[in-house]
């Protein structure tokens, strides 16, 4: 079976693992803060507005506090959000409000949102789907105008950027996820990155139980360093030294996989583009770059459904993301009419394709050669 997604770990991993093993240090250390640094670095931004966390998810979670939503206010996010985020609103007691999205990108844009802004809206909890940047001076200017926070969730844009602005340095806060699925991948793991590095001083806390000195050794001047204060009732949610090895060495190979994703997605562009039952994803704009996270195509004939099962028969797995939280029966949306027509559309005629860095000649080659069999036989 052609995976849809996989991960590329090496021999760096395990010799970079191999010397934390020997620090005899497994705890959030030495290494998670040299990732951090570097991932700052990454993103145009300082220390000091950047922290590591355990999972993009806790970052969801934990932005409501953090960006001072209070219960009842109300989180606007795309219906093709990710799980969490509407988990993430609902759970603080915030009422999520759904807004539509783009039919061909499935990212939602200021018009989407601007259409369900009430008095009550406090934030903005953006996906941008894929790691595709979403309009982003457009949902500034809206968030201004109404003086709303903004959340980026940008789990999968690890290298996209926004004119020459690294993606989720834009809002107040974003977020980027490192878990088994993504592109730089460490088993769990996740940063954050806030405007105000206020913010973040507040998130150090939030995240380690509220703490006010964190470790005995830090403690090491007062004389008795069991003793504590907290600021709130924070959670527990914090990377170590043996996920952030692994996150370095895949940090180090980001332009090649970026490069390799590149020629994948170039590759389908090419053999692709004269299969006329078919919508390719659209060209990104000249001065925005995307990770290449998804390669979502749309199937105009309203055989999706039968085109996923026939791929999945051949060896070929496939999959939708993110299925519309305005579908999940848990959130008890009733109706929305027309509000979503198109993400209704993008959930029912989308299909995300293979693309990993592990792909092959051979395995594109087999993948479209089966999209195309499929076209003969069924369009
Ligand atoms: C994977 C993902 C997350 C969650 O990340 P975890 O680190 O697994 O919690 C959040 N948002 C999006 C868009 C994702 O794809």
């Amino acid at each position: 079976m052609i995976n849809v997604m996989q991960p590329t770990l090496g021999e760096e991993e395990l010799r970079a693992l191999e010397k934390t093993f020997a620090s005899n240090w497994l705890g959030h250390g030495k290494r998670t803060a040299e990732f951090e640094a570097l991932y700052a670095k990454h993103l145009g931004s300082t220390p000091d507005r950047v922290l590591s966390t355990n999972c993009c998810s806790e970052g969801l979670f934990s932005s409501m506090h953090l960006c001072g939503i209070e219960p009842g206010d109300e989180v606007i996010l795309p219906t093709v959000s990710f799980i969490g985020a509407g988990n993430a609103v609902c759970a603080h007691g915030a009422k999520m409000v759904l807004c539509d999205v783009d039919r061909r990108t499935l990212n939602a844009r200021a018009c989407d949102i601007e259409k369900v802004i009430t008095k009550k809206s406090k934030a903005i909890l953006l996906l941008h789907y894929g790691g595709i940047p979403c309009e982003m001076d457009e949902i500034m200017k809206l968030a201004d105008k109404y003086k709303l926070k903004v959340i980026e969730d940008c789990a999968a844009g690890v290298c996209s950027t926004y004119k020459g602005q690294a993606l989720g340095t834009i809002g107040d806060m974003g977020m980027w996820s490192f878990d088994a699925m993504k592109i730089l991948v460490c088993g769990d793991g996740a940063m954050l990155h806030f405007k105000d590095p206020e913010i973040r001083e507040k998130a150090e806390k939030w995240l380690y139980f509220g703490l006010e000195t964190k470790s005995g050794y830090e403690n090491s001047v007062a004389q008795k360093w069991w003793e504590f204060d907290i600021s709130c009732f924070g959670h527990r949610a914090i990377m170590n030294d043996i996920t952030a090895t692994i996150a370095i060495e895949q940090f180090k190979k980001l332009p090649m996989y970026m490069e390799k994703r590149k020629a994948v997605h170039d590759y389908y562009n090419e053999n692709l583009k004269d299969v006329s039952w078919l919508d390719l994803p659209l060209p990104i704009a000249k001065d925005c770059t995307t990770s290449y996270y998804f390669y979502h195509i749309q199937v105009k004939n309203g055989k999706r459904d039968e085109l996923a099962a026939y791929l999945r028969q051949n060896d070929v797995y496939t999959t939708y993301r993110y299925f519309p939280l305005h579908r999940v029966p848990g959130y008890g949306i009733r109706g929305g009419g027309n509000l979503f027509a198109n993400a209704d559309y993008a959930a029912d005629n989308t299909l995300c394709i293979p693309i990993h860095q592990s792909l092959t000649q051979k395995d594109l080659e087999s993948i479209v050669g089966k999209i195309k069999e499929f076209g003969k036989k069924y369009c």
